[in-house]
């Protein structure tokens, strides 16, 4: 239709198939599935087992040009292109995406999983994901934020024990009589075992061994573990908790992060298995003792319970795009402060469902030096699989911001050379930030189509300037696409475009040596993807690192959290920003998830709302309980 309607009217004038039948059209057994309500269901594991034998399909990645505040389109594209691969050119094709998070639905941007004719549907199931818990179990951001805070809870009850009781008071509680018997639960005989106490029978413990394994002495002013919410709550970035009186002055200091940032959120995305997700929330560190020994979940005794919280919301949940065809809806850490990708399993899963020569396509987050990089560099780590085609997505009016455009902001109107032609603009952006970006995907050897996500004000002379220059720059193919006006018929030259890349050979490679000493990992990133001459390191950071490489951890990967909106550390330097230094703030170690975690800047893991937040649009009327605002 002309004018596209709302996203809401379009998905609600289109009824979506019974996810019975979506299943059975895709090959999955009645059993392999957990159906909640009409339209969506999660995915059971056993399905791998089931497909060992079945080779996978094409594996494409979908990233982007450094965005404007607005976004410029990635899942909207990834909806797009596999409604074209599948309902057009008949190829098997899977989207799989990540799970909304409130904080942009709220706050800046919209729905993240399509917009227009290139959208899952029901649009009001997958905005209310977090909420359905209370009618259904499909909702792995509730568990997750659950179990994120159970482990907060435990951290200070443990503390607080420990100040109040003698040893022999703690280990008869930790370790109750039971009929007259004490005996160690499993979690605990393992942590017997780290601390080098080979014993089974309580009783034998000297005093000694008893102190050891009742006291975890976490250093307050060492936890690294913070509470989460799904909200952009900045006041909450700093806080101090045990003010009562019942806390016997057990007061510090500690903090929230998004919910999109928590490890267990990153667990979810990168575990291959129920078994690899429960040693990983087990191996979680969640500060330091006052011995300098890392103190994990497992010493808490909360890492069985962390898997059964965990255990459904590991299943993907299957959904449809407008046009019925299947998307796994999985995990939602943020690329700017997380990896920024859907899980493992979901494209694992997607990949044996769709066959040889179908496609998966999946999302990662906001552009290719945040989300694509930790894509291959952590996930692909991770999951072993390789991609097949990166699909840059691009807009002309993030690329006039590039050339030197005025600032875009959400809730605005867009300044005028954002409505009128200006091929100027479009061609400074072109040979900055786009000839960049594709440069960094071909730091990986993989294959690069980009794709122009058109919006209606965009010109012919600035979609053929587009994708001329992109070209001249090395990628593979650049093609416009209207898939937010027309569904999937508008993205059929993409979907041309990946299916002649994809039989391509790629010659994929990491960008780093994993063995490679921390700093080095981090200079590499900050000079070869950001454009920086060097990183500089705070004292604290300095700290860090040495302990991390102390305690071992000097092999893990690198999660940069960085802003997303430049190159640089700094949001408003656009385009391709040279002559920086990238400060690193602090550094992390999110050990289950398996990386480390610098903080560029002063970006923060709390983000904070915009003056004028997306809620002032979204309405209920009482009358017919229609929702309005929801785009
Ligand atoms: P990203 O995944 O890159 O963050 P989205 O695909 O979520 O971006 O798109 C951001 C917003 O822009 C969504 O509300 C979407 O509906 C809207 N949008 C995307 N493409 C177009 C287009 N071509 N025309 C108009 N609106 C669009």
């Amino acid at each position: 239709l002309t004018p596209v309607p709302s996203d809401i009217e379009i998905s609600r004038a289109q009824t979506p198939k019974p996810v019975d039948q979506l299943a059975e059209e895709i090959g999955l057994l009645p059993e392999e599935l957990e159906a909640y309500g009409r339209s969506k269901a999660k995915v059971r594991l056993s399905l791998l087992d089931r497909l060992h034998k079945q080779p996978d399909g094409k594996y494409v990645l979908v990233a982007g040009i450094t965005p404007t505040p607005l976004g410029e389109g990635k899942s909207t594209v990834t909806i797009g292109l596999v409604q074209a691969l599948s309902a057009h050119l008949k190829l098997n094709s899977f989207a799989c995406l990540r799970q909304p998070s409130q904080g942009p639905t709220f706050g800046v941007k919209g729905g993240a999983a399509g917009g227009g004719y290139a959208q899952v549907i029901p649009m009001e199931e997958r905005f209310y994901f977090h909420w359905d818990h209370l009618n259904s179990q499909c909702v792995p951001l509730h568990y997750r934020n659950t179990a994120n805070n159970l482990v907060a809870a435990a951290i200070d009850a443990r503390m607080l024990h420990e100040a109040t009781q003698s040893d022999k008071a703690l280990f008869n509680r930790l370790v109750p009589s039971v009929n007259g018997v004490r005996r160690f639960s499993p979690i605990q005989i393992s942590r017997l075992r780290r601390l080098g106490i080979n014993k089974i029978d309580p009783a034998s413990l000297t005093p000694q061994e008893v102190s050891t394994f009742v006291r975890l002495d976490l250093d307050p002013s060492k936890i690294t573990w913070q509470r989460v919410v799904d909200t952009n709550d900045r006041f909450l970035r700093k806080i101090t908790v045990g003010q009562a009186s019942t806390e016997k002055g057990q007061i510090r200091e500690t903090g929230f992060d998004i919910a999109v940032a928590s490890e267990i959120m990153a667990i979810l995305a990168l575990a291959d298995s129920l078994v690899d997700m429960k040693n990983r929330l087990a191996r979680m560190v969640v500060g330091t003792s006052r011995s300098g020994q890392p103190v994990t979940a497992e010493d808490l005794g909360v890492s069985g319970a962390l898997a059964v919280l965990m255990k459904d919301a590991i299943k993907p949940t299957l959904m449809q795009t407008l046009e019925g065809t299947p998307v796994f809806v999985h995990a939602g850490p943020f690329a700017n402060i997380a990896h920024g990708n859907s899980s493992v399993l979901a494209d694992k899963l997607a990949l044996k469902l769709v066959g040889r020569d179908g496609f998966v396509v999946t999302e990662a987050g906001f552009g290719a030096d945040i989300g694509m990089e930790k894509f291959f560099n952590i996930k692909c780590r991770a999951s072993g699989l390789r991609p097949n085609v990166v699909v840059l997505v691009g807009t002309v009016r993030a690329l006039k911001m590039h050339g030197g455009g005025p600032n875009v902001s959400a809730g605005a109107p867009l300044p005028k050379e954002y409505i009128d032609e200006n091929l100027s603009l479009v061609a400074g952006g072109c040979h900055s930030n786009l000839r960049k970006q594709i440069q960094i995907a071909q730091l990986f050897g993989v294959p690069v189509v980009v794709a122009l996500n058109v919006f209606k004000t965009d010109t012919q002379a600035e979609i053929d300037l587009v994708c001329q220059i992109a070209k001249e720059c090395g990628a593979s193919d650049a093609v416009p696409c209207h898939h937010w006006a027309q569904g999937g018929r508008g993205s059929l030259e993409l979907a041309q475009a990946v299916n002649e890349a994809a039989s391509r050979p790629s010659h994929f490679k990491f960008l780093y040596n994993i063995e490679m000493p921390i700093v080095e990992k981090i200079r590499t990133i900050a000079q070869q993807v950001y454009g920086a001459d060097d990183i500089e390191l705070s004292p604290e950071a300095k700290a860090k690192i040495d302990y991390y490489n102390q305690q071992g951890y000097g092999s893990l990967p690198i999660c940069m959290a960085k802003t997303h909106l430049s190159l640089s550390h700094m949001p408003d330097k656009k385009g391709v920003p040279t002559g920086f230094v990238l400060p690193i703030r602090d550094v992390r170690a999110s050990i289950g998830a398996g990386f480390i975690f610098p903080l560029v800047g002063t970006m923060s893991t709390m983000p904070g709302l915009p003056t004028r937040p997306c809620f002032y649009d979204i309405d209920l009327d009482p009358v017919t309980e229609e929702i309005t605002g929801l785009f």
